[in-house]
């Protein structure tokens, strides 16, 4: 492992990608102080987890000291937020420092947030609060323990700034890492420069990094568009599957390796309701929990509008392609769903597909007639195999349906034991996130610690945790509301 100084922090995309690149730096943080570090991760990355808490380590997760050779940089992009497109977003308080090789190989960003303005800030401050970046890496890393394609949170390292927000509040630099950060908002700002080679250049780019079988393919732009449909058609499905709310699904909050990115107003959804939102912002519920395979699948059209002019120099046929490439969505993120339910049912895989649809369709009015706490239900269900019924039991209003459901379910022979190993004990449920970062804006973070030890082992049922594996005791949860940090 390196000394946090000596890593390399390659300049891949601001090399193939000026267009797309503005090299920028960081701002001076006054008195820096680092909060969390995912050691872990650093380890993964070739860090020395020791030497990036020293005062250099601390600098470079500021961005305030980089490796030579490195050349942080904005990244450009668009995108339609709430269905209104922008032509210019860009990260206004964001910075791509580089890429470095995994132990694996595998190229990773090393990117911050909070870092300062940029010329993409328009109005905004370029910070970040202490809060929301904690929140974001609390967030992040319980989805990564989940399985599910995600950025990854490396540390958060308050500033010693006060960042105005409808109070003063602590700020904070999260340094994040993802497969990349090209985004569908980042075809959309290529394409709208009308530079044919640059938006080709970007694609290439993608190839290599997310889906290098395209390139083989006899078109390989199509074949790109057709497996981001796939990557997020997938990705949506496991949401979906842990009840996660995404809240700002903007093209430009979409990646293109299907990583979730961009945890502002997300949030757990508690007792299943399909019309679930958050987001203080998200007025009509565009972003609802029940939407979401929906505008995956409009953001993944406005991404095949951006990769038009690739796809077939006949603009008709490539029209043509796309749309029958944007038509197999509902049908792969179909599949991907019944596939994580049969799992989370414990089904064999001798039951057929129709029976394991046909007890799946039934259960979910079942759940938001009683608004049953998703994690709970299916994290107990398990103890229905093993005889133990009740606290399943009696989260249903009319126990006598879920009775005659479960009576069918159990005949089909599920597997408590499998279940238990898809089924999450801990999430980071929203009254306990919002406690965990009160304290942790006060100083203390004590409560952070425990909940992201709870939910970086989701599966594992633990002695003395069960205030973690409980839904929000106060009905007010339910009006939870979240906010863009
Ligand atoms: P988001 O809603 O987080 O996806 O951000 C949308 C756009 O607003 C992106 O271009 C961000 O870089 C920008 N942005 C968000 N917060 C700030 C801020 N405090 N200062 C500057 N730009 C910001
Ligand atoms: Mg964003
Ligand atoms: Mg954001």
């Amino acid at each position: 492992a390196a000394s946090a100084s000596t890593v390399e922090l390659g300049t891949r995309f601001a090399r193939e990608l000026p267009e797309l690149a503005v090299p920028w730096q960081a701002e001076e943080a006054p008195d820096p102080q680092l909060l969390v570090l995912n050691a872990q991760l650093a380890a993964e990355l070739g860090f020395d987890a020791e030497a990036l808490r020293s005062a250099d380590g601390v600098r470079l997760l500021l961005g305030t000291a980089v490796p030579d050779g490195a050349t942080p940089v904005a990244q450009a992009y668009a995108g339609h937020q709430f269905g209104a497109y922008s032509p210019r977003l860009g990260d206004g308080r964001a910075l791509l420092l580089g890429e470095l090789a995994d132990e694996t190989g595998a190229l990773r960003d090393l990117h911050l947030k909070g870092s300062g303005r940029t010329p993409f800030a328009r109005g905004g401050d370029g910070l970040a609060a202490v809060g929301p970046m904690l929140r974001e890496y609390v967030i992040s890393e319980a989805m990564h323990a989940l399985g599910i394609p995600t950025t990854r949170s490396l540390a958060v390292v308050a500033t010693g700034r006060y960042v105005r927000r409808d109070e003063l509040l602590p700020g904070a630099v999260l340094a994040r890492v993802a497969s990349s950060h090209v985004r569908v908002g980042t075809f959309q700002y290529a394409r709208s420069t009308g530079d044919l080679e640059l938006l080709r250049r970007l694609a290439d780019h993608a190839i290599d990094r997310h889906a290098p079988a395209a390139a083989d393919a006899e078109r390989p732009y199509l074949a790109l568009l057709e497996a981001v449909s796939a990557a997020q058609a997938a990705l949506v499905a496991r949401w979906m599957l842990v009840g996660f709310v995404h809240g700002v699904m903007n093209t430009d909050n979409m990646t293109i390796s299907g990583e979730t990115i961009d945890y502002g107003p997300c949030a757990f959804m508690e007792g299943f309701d399909p019309a679930t939102v958050f987001s203080s912002i998200d007025h009509r519920g565009r972003y609802a929990y029940g939407n979401q395979p929906a505008i995956a699948q409009w953001n993944l059209a406005r991404l095949a509008e951006g990769l038009l002019p690739l796809i077939d120099d006949d603009q008709e046929r490539a029209v043509e392609l796309a749309v029958a490439a944007l038509e197999r969505f509902p049908a792969q993120y179909g599949e991907a769903w019944s596939a994580g339910m049969r799992a989370k049912l414990g089904l064999p895989a001798d039951v057929d597909d129709a029976s394991a649809t046909a007890l799946a369709s039934e259960l979910l009015p079942m759940l938001e007639l009683s608004q049953v706490d998703l994690t709970s239900f299916f994290r107990g269900l398990s103890g229905v195999v093993r005889g133990a019924p009740d606290p399943v039991r009696d989260l249903f209003v009319d126990r006598e349906a879920f009775d005659a459901w479960a009576q069918r379910w159990l005949a089909l022979g599920p597997d408590a034991d499998a279940m238990d190993r898809v089924n999450p004990v801990y999430i980071p449920r929203n009254h306990l996130v919002e406690e965990a970062l009160a304290a942790a804006t006060e100083g203390d973070l004590e409560p952070f610690g425990r909940l992201l030890d709870a939910v970086s082992r989701p599966f594992e049922e633990r002695d003395g945790l069960e205030r973690y594996a409980a839904p929000s005791p106060e009905r007010s949860f339910r009006a939870y509301r979240t906010y863009c940090g």
